[in-house]
């Protein structure tokens, strides 16, 4: 046995490359990243590609490893050329991707260190960062500092965590779901309908409260359809508002609805995923008003505080609540589970194991500071406004004066069919390829939308995109 042990060793030790080998490495993807860095100019946002990344079929697993040179020519090829670039300035589709530096130099570390932040007892000072920046988080919404809450991969999984907390703090049961209603917009993300399902319910009361023209929930409408179930014997228990659409980047009334959601017990949640970060701004905190009262909030740090994808957070008011869902031990856990000092994300969340996923957010906000965070979100909101103004002039016609960063407009032609004629134009930009931008459809009209919110987005693109738009009319 010893002998076939040895055997064994020189192979499985090349999962530890020596310090030559790592060097050579670390050269060619740094060299990688500059270049992808120092190009953007060359960049086009999408590229339409004939293979779509088909290749990377024929690149197999082998039994020896590969050069590094044709790793990354493999992933150049494939990944990083085809299709959507995200993390392009000329990204004004959807909600557009971050990938702020810092963010690569934090998940380095963590991966190299590959500490486990999950439970206070294996990593106190991890779980003490990871609680600071939620705790940070807390504090920008105007949470109480017993707050906390949980940083996730994304909005999706934190808006499920908001959901699953929620149904359990309103007791409501298995044989209570037919009769339990849940109240939100038109608007509100399809992630929720989605975490709805995934949480067991599927069959629970969904009231779409009607909107006004802006896009936002009435809150009259809202509190008499409460009255009305309320006195059929349904059970209302939760409301949820949006703080920034991804159709419109509209923010509902907040304070209104969170009376109402307080005067009849029902758990408020507030999606801020995209819009949330706009809060540190101290020109638009007031446009969140209300969003104290919330029992918890999805937000992203991936969207709006432009780290690289793979962060969200819940934020929960009453973190007991939070606890009391996603706590849960097992005898081979014994160890871990000593006085903590501070919570332990693992008893706050599904995961288990983890990605140290605090790492990136922390360093980001160390390295850079608060202030250019603070000057992007205006500067983003500003060139919404700018372009909102400009293209107007250019004979579009535009939906509601935006709250955030998000504007609509589509152009009336005279003798064609508007819808067609506006799809054409987002095909066209498609083809064209420097800027990218996608479209909705609201009670109907097909709308183009323009969402700005890359850190790299600054006038030049969105005077480009203004060029573009004025050549193609
Ligand atoms: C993006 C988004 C989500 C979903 O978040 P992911 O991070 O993509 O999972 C939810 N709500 C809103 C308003 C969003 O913009």
């Amino acid at each position: 046995m010893i002998q076939k042990i040895k055997a064994l060793e020189p192979i499985s030790r090349k999962l530890e490359p020596m310090g030559s080998q790592r060097s050579y490495w670390n050269a060619a993807v740094q060299d990688y990243a500059d270049n992808f860095l120092d190009n953007f100019n060359q960049h086009t946002t999408y590229v339409v590609s004939e293979t779509m990344g088909k290749e990377i079929y024929d690149f197999h697993f082998e039994e020896n490893g590969k050069s590094i040179e044709e790793v990354l020519q493999c992933l150049k090829d494939n990944v990083d050329t085809p299709n959507l670039n995200p993390a392009s300035g000329g990204h004004f589709g959807y909600i557009p991707g971050g990938g702020v530096y810092t963010t690569a130099l934090g998940d380095y570390l963590a991966a190299v260190t590959n500490r486990y932040a999950g439970i206070f007892f294996a990593c106190p000072g991890g779980v003490r960062m990871e609680n600071m920046l939620l705790r940070w988080m807390c504090e920008m919404v105007g949470y109480p500092t017993t707050a906390l809450g949980n940083l996730t991969s994304g909005g999706s999984i934190a808006n499920l965590s908001a959901i699953t907390t929620a149904r359990d703090a309103k007791g409501i049961k298995a044989k209570d779901i037919e009769r339990s209603v849940i109240y939100m917009t038109a608007q509100l993300h399809h992630c929720v309908q989605k975490s709805l399902r995934i949480a067991g319910m599927r069959e629970c009361i969904i009231r779409y409260i009607p909107m006004d023209d802006h896009f936002k929930m009435k809150p009259k409408d809202l509190n008499q359809q409460i009255q009305k179930d309320i006195a059929q014997g349904l059970l209302p228990f939760m409301v949820f508002a949006s703080a920034g659409t991804t159709d419109t980047g509209a923010i509902d009334p907040l304070e209104a609805i969170g009376i109402i959601a307080q005067d009849n017990d029902l758990w408020f949640h507030v999606d801020a995923a995209y819009g949330g970060f706009f809060m540190l701004s101290d020109t638009l905190k007031p446009a969140f008003k209300g969003v104290e009262l919330s029992d918890s909030i999805a937000i992203d740090p991936h969207k709006g505080l432009f780290l690289s994808y793979g962060i969200g957070a819940i934020l929960i008011k009453d973190t007991a609540a939070l606890y009391e869902t996603h706590r849960y031990t097992a005898n081979y856990m014994q160890d871990a589970f000593t006085l903590d000092e501070d919570p332990s994300p693992a008893d706050l969340s599904p995961e288990l194991t983890k990605h140290f996923r605090g790492l990136r957010m922390w360093i980001s906000l160390q390295l850079l500071g608060l202030a250019p965070f603070k000057a992007a979100l205006d500067e983003k909101i500003l060139l919404c406004h700018y372009f909102y103004k400009e293209v107007q002039k250019l004979g579009f016609e535009v939906g509601p004066e935006p709250d955030l960063s998000i504007a609509i407009f589509r152009y009336l032609p005279k003798n064609r069919n508007a819808n067609a004629f506006n799809q054409e134009i987002v095909d066209r930009i498609m083809q064209d390829g420097r800027i990218f931008l996608s479209s909705t459809t609201l009670d109907g009209v097909y709308w183009i939308r323009f969402a700005v919110l890359s850190f790299r987005t600054h006038l030049e693109q969105v005077e480009l995109a203004l060029r573009l738009l004025k050549k193609l009319v």
